[in-house]
């Protein structure tokens, strides 16, 4: 669709200008700082930031309606920079110049209603947001693609010039990283940090795809993330985890597009959302107070936090229902199948404390909730979510897990619509999947199969068979007959097939 062909209302909203003033702003201590230069920490107090626009309110003289056209009228514009998450530009980016967004194909991921066999086996309607359908298969792309955007940005205002953008990662955050790095390549090279091990083939050969340098440490997440920012207090490098608060504003992109996707209406929502390092949920949090503080919302969703019970530092603060009364304690993490969320210190803590007491104050009751499940629930609500149509990847069913809990413990009724996140693609944790259904989990994920979920393959070879075809040698006349009917009778008599 083209401008001319936009109501002459909402045409001159479109175009984004560059607007704003941006900030980062302490957690800690309220510093504020500039944006000019990357940071990660407070200069004063080394407590973490959050990115504010100091001319937010100047967004509120658009009326809802007008703003609800603006974003519906911009999902039919052609133009590649608004195609992505900076479709909410005047959210998530008002500083920036169209010319300097990087877009490779994020955001806008589909939301899939649950059958009636799941919904009916959850207790609740729900959707699943397929966020393994961004481009390196996480929603790790949305924060990168507003990260990688902003080092674009500086390095066009001449701010910075040579970059070397590095990360520690429990997987997802290292495909997305190199993936975005390699798109502004050679002037950002990238480097990424794994734990050993503790990263499925799939991911492990993303970054090393995309030309990454990967370095593999000993040791679990919270340990690379120790030499990372090790690495960024003492060199020149750009940071690109969620520490970074330019990740987490691309995040907030998730929210908008679920208030769009139910067309603004947020009443009797419930979003279910995995937590590892606490940034997603921060920014999640932080997109829905947005749209409600310039009414483009009128109710904030529920947000449910989900946890393994392998790794619940978050679940484990806010048992305790008094504030004054609770304590974070860092965890030390078990083997979990939701690996990307196996983290026991959390970066983003002291932002989920900020904005889980500003979201709750704004609802004028409690909107945010928290629940642990076991490693059990997460593998067998995923297969059975995929068994059902779905693409879930463990922290998806993780996510569903949860909701369950929830809809158990009274935290949701039926009458209510939950949107599950699936944080990833399937397939980048196949491998789980493969030890659930050949029955080799390691005993210290505690989890054992369950027989009617299994499904493995099955070779047809009869016995009888001398002759069967092989590359580059195929079979013919009799011999090819024979390999057919005899294969088809096999298969028949195995899924008692009747004859026509
Ligand atoms: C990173 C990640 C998480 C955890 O998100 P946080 O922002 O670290 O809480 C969950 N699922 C997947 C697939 C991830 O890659
Ligand atoms: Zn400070």
């Amino acid at each position: 669709m083209i401008l001319q062909d936009c109501p002459k209302t909402i045409r001159p909203y479109l175009l984004p200008k560059q607007k704003g003033k941006l900030i980062y702003r302490c957690l800690g201590c309220g510093l504020e700082s500039g944006i000019e230069t990357l940071l990660y920490t407070c200069p004063s107090c080394s407590q973490v930031l959050l990115i504010y626009d100091l001319e937010f309110d100047r967004l509120k003289k658009i009326s809802k309606k007008t703003w609800q056209q603006i974003f519906n009228y911009r999902k039919m514009l052609t133009i590649p920079a608004l195609k992505g998450i900076y479709m909410y530009h005047e959210f998530i980016g008002p500083i920036m110049p169209l010319d300097a967004i990087v877009y490779l194909g994020e955001g806008h991921t589909p939301v899939v209603e649950a059958n009636a066999f799941m919904q009916d086996r959850a207790g609740i309607q729900f959707y699943f947001k397929n966020d393994g359908q961004n481009p390196s298969a996480s929603f790790k792309d949305r924060g990168m693609a507003s990260a990688i955007s902003y080092i674009h940005f500086l390095l066009q205002k001449g701010y910075l010039s040579d970059v070397l953008a590095i990360c520690a990662s429990t997987g997802d955050t290292s495909a997305a990283a190199a993936l975005y790095a390699s798109f502004l390549n050679p002037r950002v090279k990238s480097a990424v940090l794994l734990p050993h091990k503790k990263v499925t083939g799939q991911q492990l050969s993303q970054p090393l795809g995309s030309g990454a340098k990967v370095f593999e440490i000993p040791g679990v997440f919270d340990d690379c993330m120790k030499v990372v920012e090790a690495l960024s207090d003492t060199y020149n490098v750009a940071l690109l985890n969620s520490k970074n608060a330019w990740r987490l504003l691309g995040q907030e992109s998730y929210s908008y597009e679920i208030a769009q996707d139910f067309e603004f209406d947020m009443e009797n929502k419930v979003v279910v959302l995995p937590i590892g390092n606490a940034g997603n949920i921060t920014a999640v949090m932080g997109g829905f107070l947005k749209f409600y503080e310039i009414g483009i919302i009128s109710t904030l969703p529920k947000i449910i936090g989900v946890q393994s019970e392998h790794a619940n530092p978050v679940y484990r603060y806010y048992l305790e229902p008094d504030p004054k009364k609770r304590k974070f304690v860092p965890m030390t993490v078990k083997s979990s199948v939701a690996q990307a969320a196996m983290i026991g210190n959390p970066v983003s803590m002291p932002r989920v404390i900020h904005l889980v007491d500003m979201y709750n104050n704004m609802s004028d009751k409690q909107k945010t909730f928290f629940v642990d499940v076991p490693e059990q629930a997460i593998m067998d609500w995923e297969i059975l979510a995929n068994r059902n149509g779905h693409i879930a990847c463990t922290h998806g069913g993780e996510s569903l897990a949860g909701l369950v809990v929830a809809r158990q413990k009274g935290i949701v009724d039926k009458n209510e619509i939950a949107i599950v996140d699936s944080t990833a693609h399937a397939l980048k944790f196949s491998g789980f999947q493969e030890m659930y259904f050949k029955k080799k989990f390691p005993p210290e994920f505690e989890i054992l199969p369950n027989p009617g979920i299994v499904n493995t393959p099955e070779l047809i070879r009869p016995k009888d068979l001398k002759k069967v075809p092989e590359p580059g040698r195929p079979l013919k006349g009799t011999e090819l007959r024979l390999f057919i009917s005899r294969i088809s009778e096999e298969i028949a008599k195995i899924l008692e097939l009747e004859k026509v």
